[in-house]
C-alpha cells in the first residue's frame, strides 16, 4: 500500500478538505488515487443509507474523475458525532484495528496512492485499549499532520509529532490551516507557530494555507495541495539497491560473503506477523529464534522501552547499580528453581555460557581441585558461538572442527538416546556414567541443554536422563550447568525445562526470550555454594562486559517477565502443543519424513536428508509464512500468542512444501 495517513491536531483542523484537495491534485496528475475514511462518525440517515459527511467532501473535489459517483470508502459509519469508540459503543459495536486494517488494504488494492483520513487527533480512542495511533501503526503509512493554526497549535502539533514518531512512523510533514479568519493582531503569532513547529518538530511544512473563502476556495486549496505533493515527491527514498548492498557487503548468520543465500527485507512486525518491504505479511513460525514469545510490538514492552529511554539507556555496571537491574535480578531469583541465589547479567547467550564455564573453573580452583579444568557434555548440543561455548557444541555438526586448534578438548558422551515420549531405558545412561567416571578427576562441570537440544538437532530426551546427570554430578563432586537459553520461560511447557526432571542445577544460563525478543540480554544464575566458594578468601568472579546490566534491556526484560507472570502462558503453550500435534501429524505419512515430534511450543519435522533451505524459504514466503529450516529439520516455534488457525496455516505450509518436494 502506497500513500499517506492524514491526521489532525484536533477535530477542527480542516483535514477533510486537505485530504480532498490532495486527492484531487493526485487525480489531476493521472494517479489512480483514493481517499479513505475508515471510521466516520456524525453521519446522517437518508433514504439510501447513512450519509458520510467527509466522503461527501471527497466526492465533491474528485467529481470529474468519478462520473458514476464516489465509492463508499468508509469501513464503519455512525450517526453520533463523537469519538469513534463511543459512537461504536452506543451502536453495540466494537471497532477492531486488525479488521479495519484489512478493509483499508482491500480498498487500496489496485490504487497507486491512498489517503487514509483518521478521526480527530492521533490519541482518539477506537476501542478499549486502542487509539488511532494503533491503526496508523498497523497501516504503516507516512503521516501528514494537519495543524489548525491558532493559539496552542505548537503544543498540539509537537505532541502529535512525538506520538507518531514513537510508533516508528515517519512524519512526512505538516500542513498549516486556518478554519476561521484570524484577527489581524494575531498574525505575527500565527506566523511564528509555523516556524516554531518546523524547527522544534524537525518537520517540513508542506503548505501554510491562509484562511480561504469565497467561490474559488476549492481551486486555491488544490493549488496548495499540488505544491505539497511536489515536496512529498522529493522525499521519496526508494532504494532498490539496498538488497544488492546487503548481498554484497553484509554478513548474515552462517553465510558466505560471496555467494550468500537470499534475504527477505522486513519493514516492521506486529503480533505474530512480519511485514515485508512490499507490504506482504508473513505469519512468523520462528519467534525470531525462540525469542519473541509475546509477539512483536507488544504495547507493554514498547512502553517499557520508551519509559526507560526517557531516563537512561545505559550506564556502566562497575560501581553503579539501578532499578531495572535490581528488579530483574529479584524476579529471576524468584522465578528460577530454588537455590539459585546469585545473578550475573550478561549481554548474550554465548557470553552467559562463557560466564558459566568460568564460574565452574573458578569454583574448582577456589576449592583446591586445580586438576578439574574440563567440561563434560553430550553430543548434539549447542551452547553458542564464542570459543568456550563452541568447545561444548556438537563436535561434528557445527563445523567447529574448523577451530579445533584453538578450542580446549572437552569430554563427550553420546547424545541422550532415550526420547522424551518413550519409557525410560536406564541403559541410556550407562555409557555416560562410564565416560564420566573414567575422567571425573579432570572434570569441573557437566554442561547440557535440559530436555531439548535445540540448534544441535531439535531433539527431546527423557527427563530421567537429566536426573541421572544430576545424580552423577553429585556423586563425583562435579557441578551441573544447565543451558536454559532456548528452553527457559515456558517454551517446553514448563517455566524452565529442568522442572520436567524436578532437579536444580548449580549454574543456569537464561537468555533469548528474556527480553521477549526485543534486544540482547542473558543471565547466569549460580547457587550459593558456587558463588560463595568463588568468593572465598577475597576471590572475585573474573568477568564484566561493557554493557553488563544494560538498563534498557533490563527494563524490557522486566516488562516481558511481568507479562509472562500475568498471562496464562501455560495454557497457551499447552494449546499450541496439541495444535502442533494435530496439524503436523499428516507429515508422518510423507515418504521423505523420518520423524515428527512436538514438545510444548516446539514442532519438528525431521527429514531423511538435508533440506534445500533456499528453495523452502522461497516457497514459504510465497505462502506468506516465515519458517527457516536447517539441516534435516523443518521446525515451528511460534510466539505463545498464536491461534489454532495460524498454527494450522504454518503446519499446512510445511506439509505442502514436503508433499510438492520443495525440500529437494
Ligand atoms: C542460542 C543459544 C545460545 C547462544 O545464545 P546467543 O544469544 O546467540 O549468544 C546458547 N545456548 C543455547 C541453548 C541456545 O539456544
Amino acid at each position: 500500500m502506497n500513500g499517506y495517513f492524514i491526521t489532525g491536531t484536533d477535530t477542527d483542523a480542516g483535514k477533510t478538505s486537505i485530504t480532498a484537495a490532495l486527492l484531487r491534485a493526485l487525480l489531476n496528475k493521472g494517479e489512480s488515487a483514493l481517499a479513505i475514511k475508515p471510521v466516520q462518525t456524525g453521519c446522517t440517515q437518508t433514504k439510501s443509507g447513512l450519509q458520510a459527511p467527509d466522503a461527501a467532501v471527497y466526492a465533491e473535489f474528485a467529481a470529474p474523475y468519478f462520473p458514476h459517483g464516489y465509492p463508499d470508502v468508509c469501513c464503519r459509519k455512525f450517526i453520533p458525532a463523537c469519538s469513534p469508540h463511543l459512537a461504536a459503543e452506543w451502536n453495540d459495536e466494537t471497532l477492531d484495528v486488525d479488521q479495519l486494517t484489512r478493509e483499508v488494504q482491500a480498498m487500496a488494492q489496485g490504487r497507486s496512492t491512498v489517503l487514509v483520513e483518521g478521526a480527530g487527533g492521533v490519541a482518539v480512542p477506537l476501542a478499549a485499549g486502542c487509539t488511532t495511533l494503533d491503526l496508523m501503526q498497523r497501516l504503516d503509512l507516512p503521516v501528514i499532520i494537519v495543524v489548525g493554526n491558532k493559539l496552542g497549535a505548537v503544543n498540539h502539533a509537537l505532541l502529535s509529532i512525538e506520538a507518531v514518531r514513537n510508533r516508528g512512523l515517519r512524519v512526512a510533514g505538516v500542513i498549516m490551516t486556518h478554519t476561521t479568519a484570524p484577527a489581524k493582531a494575531d498574525m505575527p503569532l500565527l506566523r511564528d507557530n509555523t516556524k516554531t513547529i518546523a524547527r522544534e518538530g524537525h518537520v517540513p511544512v508542506l503548505a501554510d494555507i491562509p484562511f480561504l473563502d469565497g467561490p474559488d476556495y476549492g481551486k486555491s486549496l488544490v493549488q496548495y495541495a499540488d505544491k505539497a505533493l511536489a515536496l512529498l515527491q522529493q522525499q521519496k527514498d526508494d532504494c532498490p539497491e539496498d538488497i544488492l548492498f546487503d548481498r554484497k557487503h553484509i554478513w548474515h548468520p552462517y553465510t558466505s560473503a560471496t555467494n550468500p543465500l537470499p534475504t527477505v527485507k522486513v519493514r516492521s512486525a506486529h503480533g505474530v506477523r512480519l511485514v515485508l518491504e512490499d507490504g506482504r505479511e508473513l505469519l512468523d513460525g520462528m519467534a525470531s529464534w525462540w525469542c519473541a514469545i509475546h509477539g512483536y510490538a507488544h504495547p507493554n514492552l514498547d512502553a517499557a522501552a520508551h519509559a526507560q529511554l526517557g531516563r537512561m539507556s545505559h550506564v556502566m555496571f562497575g560501581g553503579l547499580t539501578h532499578d531495572p537491574a535490581i528488579r530483574l535480578c529479584r524476579t529471576l531469583r524468584e522465578m528460577s528453581p530454588n537455590g539459585l541465589e546469585h545473578v550475573f547479567l550478561a549481554d548474550s547467550g554465548s557470553v552467559s555460557v562463557e560466564a558459566a564455564i568460568k564460574m565452574a573453573l573458578q569454583y574448582m580452583q577456589a576449592s583446591g581441585q586445580t586438576a578439574r579444568t574440563k567440561l563434560f557434555t553430550v553430543q548434539g548440543g549447542y551452547h553458542g558461538d564464542t570459543c568456550g561455548a563452541m568447545s561444548v557444541c556438537d563436535p561434528t555438526n557445527g563445523m567447529h572442527h574448523l577451530f579445533s586448534g584453538l578450542l580446549p578438548k572437552q569430554i563427550f558422551a553420546p547424545r541422550p538416546a532415550c526420547a522424551f515420549h518413550q519409557p525410560f531405558d536406564t541403559r541410556s545412561l550407562d555409557q555416560t556414567a562410564r565416560i564420566l567416571e573414567a575422567n571425573s578427576h579432570e572434570i569441573a562441570a557437566i554442561i547440557v541443554e535440559p530436555i531439548v537440544q535445540g540448534a544441535g538437532g531439535m531433539w527431546f530426551y527423557h527427563p530421567q536422563y537429566l536426573q541421572g546427570l544430576r545424580h552423577l554430578a553429585d556423586k563425583h563432586g562435579i557441578l551441573l550447568i544447565l543451558d536454559e537459553i532456548a528452553t527457559g520461560f515456558g517454551r517446553t511447557g514448563k517455566l524452565f525445562a529442568c522442572e520436567w526432571s524436578g532437579i536444580v542445577p548449580d549454574i543456569m544460563c537464561v537468555g533469548k526470550a528474556l527480553t521477549g525478543g526485543y534486544m540482547t540480554l542473558a543471565a547466569t544464575l549460580a547457587s550459593e555454594n558456587v558463588a560463595h566458594t568463588i568468593s572465598r578468601d577475597g576471590g572475585v568472579f573474573m568477568h564484566g562486559p561493557t554493557f553488563m546490566g544494560n538498563p534498557l534491556a533490563c527494563a524490557v526484560a522486566n516488562a516481558s517477565l511481568d507479562l509472562l507472570r500475568t498471562t496464562d502462558w501455560e495454557t497457551n503453550v499447552h494449546n499450541i502443543e496439541s495444535w502442533l500435534d494435530q496439524s503436523l501429524a499428516p507429515c508422518r505419512d510423507l515418504p521423505d519424513v523420518t520423524d515428527v515430534r512436538v514438545l510444548g511450543a516446539i514442532g519438528v519435522v525431521e527429514m531423511k536428508d538435508e533440506v534445500n533451505m533456499a528453495n523452502l524459504q522461497e516457497f514459504f514466503v510465497e505462502k506468506e509464512v516465515w519458517l527457516r529450516p536447517f539441516g534435516k529439520l523443518i521446525y515451528i516455534m511460534p510466539p505463545y500468542i498464536m491461534s489454532r488457525e495460524e498454527i494450522f496455516q504454518l503446519a499446512g505450509a510445511v506439509h505442502e512444501a514436503i508433499r510438492t518436494n520443495q525440500h529437494r
